[in-house]
Order: structure tokens, then C-alpha cells, then sequence
């Protein structure tokens, strides 16, 4: 019989892809390459997708959100 090895498809794993890029700005939560970053103008660097979820929803309850 075959052995599935599919679970291996995905290879060695990249060392630049594995290392930060950067530190969130708001819970200094370490980002990776491909990790999307989101900036906001008061900001020096870049806040992690989760600090723009509570961002986006604090701006949410203050009524419409536009830019
Ligand atoms: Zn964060």
C-alpha cells in the first residue's frame, strides 16, 4: 500500500518566513513575515491583525467608520 505522505507536501519550513519583522506597537506581540501589519497615524510601526480587530471595533461603537 501507498503511504499518504501528504502531510509532509508543505516542506521544510522557511527561516525568514519563521523570524519577527517586526513587534506590534499596541501588545508588543512579535509579527512574521506574511503576518498582515496595519499602521495608524499615530503610530511609529505597525499594530498585529488582533489590535486591529479591537482597534476597528472600538471605532465601530464610536458610530460610522470612515476614512
Ligand atoms: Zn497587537
Amino acid at each position: 500500500m501507498a503511504v499518504n505522505l501528504d502531510r509532509f507536501a508543505e516542506g521544510l519550513p522557511d527561516p525568514q518566513a519563521a523570524a519577527p519583522v517586526a513587534e506590534c506597537a499596541k501588545c508588543w506581540r512579535e509579527i512574521y513575515a506574511g503576518e498582515p501589519q496595519y499602521h495608524d497615524m499615530y503610530e511609529l510601526g505597525g499594530h498585529c491583525a488582533e489590535c486591529e480587530d479591537e482597534r476597528a471595533e472600538a471605532e465601530e461603537s464610536e458610530g460610522e467608520a470612515e476614512e
